[in-house]
């Protein structure tokens, strides 16, 4: 396994069976039990029935509409489709909320956040399916996702913003306090519908915001459960779930009666958020794409960090905006590593989430598989050469055969494009500045990573990198209190950490004058 003290998606390999692994607490959190003696409704919350959250009420709209599951392009469930009326609804229980909510202690809006992670903990069979019915990732990977939300509801409602004393003179002393916004906003992406949620949720909560979250109309339902299941735990309209099309993105970052943006998604989707927050001076966060390089040193152990690199290049179908999206490898080992990977990746199975042993599944959406296959149509006509995969087909679902492109020129589109499908170049290098250059280049900088033995080496390299995260020997460890964001065009501010609890907040100086 590959980490002990992180919270991270970690792999093993165990006879041959890929396993995944999630969740390990950070020692020092200490995370008590925060026990809450509200009983657990046990409706059959993950029925396949839809609802908005709206002041801790169950409603839907005269017209609904459905997304479908990748695997078979069968429709999901109805859903509802809110409009203006029902986000103003919402935002008016959220202000009523907020106002209760931002003079409760830290200590009972902890145990709110506790018992409803301990609610979806208890749920995670019915949140695993539904993920997987909705999104498509396997059943192994939705687990992940579910146990790795619970965790981290759990370790960032353990953090503290505490105040800060600035000066305490004869004179005067002078506190810095962090104070909620008001009403949030959670825009959420459809690669991890509730895991991206949750982090924002819980980081508004534990702030003393409420929230309004708004899924992906490609994958609407988990969220929607996700809030459903947190009606006992909270007063009503703290944390409230609205089902809409493409028109509620905007809505939302366009209402004045909201004070905090945090959004996920592509980098031109975000541009047009910040353009549209800036109208009404609303706070907001960015988590954009991203295009990582990951640089492989001569002097590593090929047969591990090929699987390594295999596994978190084609992970949820490579529809992750952190993961390995291009492999410089050291041209003295470039031959080696790349037969390796092609026969590694080989024995990832593909297919539909609900099978066991499938690791790639298909991708979430017609529109996601339509880039896919202009991509194709790009390697066919820049005359790339695929080791492995490199034709796309129409079939029951949005299936993708992993490719793999052997040493495209840097200027080829599947080196300068997100592909957010399971298709990575494979690039040789043999300078170092050449490479840390042609990793830098681009405007993404989510994350990158450098895997050598020789860690001052990677460490010179890795302090080189314009990205967010820098890994080393290792790729996509995101913790709860571990501070997450991009450079250039992969964003603006963080989430996660203390860092992004702040940014659910004001800064306010307190001055006593003696
Ligand atoms: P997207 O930008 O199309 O949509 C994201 C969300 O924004 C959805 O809920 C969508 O309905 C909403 N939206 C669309 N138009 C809007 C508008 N004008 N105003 C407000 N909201 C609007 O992104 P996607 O296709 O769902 O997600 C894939 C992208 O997200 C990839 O580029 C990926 O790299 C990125 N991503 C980034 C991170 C990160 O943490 N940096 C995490 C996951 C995904």
């Amino acid at each position: 396994m590959v980490s002990s003290a992180r919270l991270n998606f970690s792999v093993c390999l165990h006879k041959s069976k890929i396993l995944l692994y999630s969740i390990r607490l950070p020692s020092f959190l200490k995370i008590q039990s925060y026990a809450i003696k509200t009983p657990l409704l046990v409706t059959n919350r993950l029925s396949q029935i839809f609802h908005n959250v709206i002041n801790s009420e169950l409603t839907s709209t005269a017209q609904t509409r459905h997304a479908i599951n990748p695997a078979n392009k069968q429709p999901n469930p109805p859903v509802p489709l809110s409009a203006e009326n029902e986000l103003n609804s919402a935002v008016n229980a959220a202000q009523r909320a907020f106002r209760l909510w931002a003079q409760f202690p830290i200590e009972q809006r902890r145990v709110a956040l506790f018992a409803w992670a301990d609610a979806l903990d208890s749920e995670k069979d019915g949140f695993t399916n539904l993920l997987t019915q909705e999104q498509g990732k396997p059943l192994s990977q939705a687990l992940v996702e579910v146990n790795t939300a619970v965790t981290w509801i759990k370790g960032l409602a353990t953090l503290d913003l505490p105040e800060i004393t600035l000066e305490d003179s004869k004179k005067c002393k002078i506190i810095q306090r962090f104070v909620p916004l008001g009403v949030a906003c959670a825009i959420v992406p459809w690669n991890f519908p509730i895991l991206l949620a949750v982090g924002k949720i819980t980081s508004a909560l534990i702030t003393g915001n409420s929230i309004i979250v708004k899924p992906s109309p490609f994958t609407p339902y988990s969220a929607l459960k996700l809030a459903e299941l947190a009606i006992p735990f909270f007063p009503a309209g703290l944390f409230q779930a609205l089902s809409g099309d493409e028109t509620l993105g905007p809505l939302m970052t366009a209402h004045s009666g909201i004070q905090k943006i945090s959004f996920t998604g592509s980098t031109a989707t975000g541009k047009k958020v910040a353009a549209s927050c800036a109208k009404f001076l609303k706070h907001y966060t960015l988590e954009l794409g991203g295009n990582d390089p990951a640089i492989i040193c001569e002097d590593v152990d090929i047969e591990d960090v090929v699987q390594k690199v295999g596994i978190l290049s084609f992970l949820c179908s490579g529809q992750v905006c952190m993961m390995i999206k291009r492999i410089y490898v050291h041209e003295s080992i470039y031959n080696t590593f790349r037969d390796k990977l092609v026969a590694f990746v080989e024995t990832l199975v593909l297919g539909e989430g609900t099978k066991p042993d499938v690791f790639v599944g298909p991708v979430q959406n017609e529109m996601q598989f339509n880039k896919a296959k202009g991509l194709f149509a790009s390697i066919q006509s820049e005359g790339l050469i695929p080791a492995l995969g490199g034709t796309i087909e129409d079939s029951a679902g949005y299936f993708i055969d992993p490719t793999i492109i052997d040493n495209p020129p840097e200027n080829s589109r599947v080196v300068t494009e997100e592909p957010f499908a399971p298709i990575v170049p494979l690039m040789k290098w043999s300078d170092e500045n050449d490479v840390i250059f042609n990793a830098n280049n681009g405007p993404m900088g989510l994350g990158s990573s450098v895997w050598s033995k020789d860690l001052e080496r990677a460490h010179r390299i890795g302090r080189q990198m314009r990205s967010g995260s820098v890994w080393i020997n290792s790729h996509f460890d995101v913790a709860p209190h571990v501070p997450f964001g991009g450079h250039k065009e992969s964003g603006i501010g963080v989430e996660l950490g203390l860092e992004g609890l702040k940014g659910f907040c004001n800064s306010q100086t307190l001055w006593f004058n003696k």
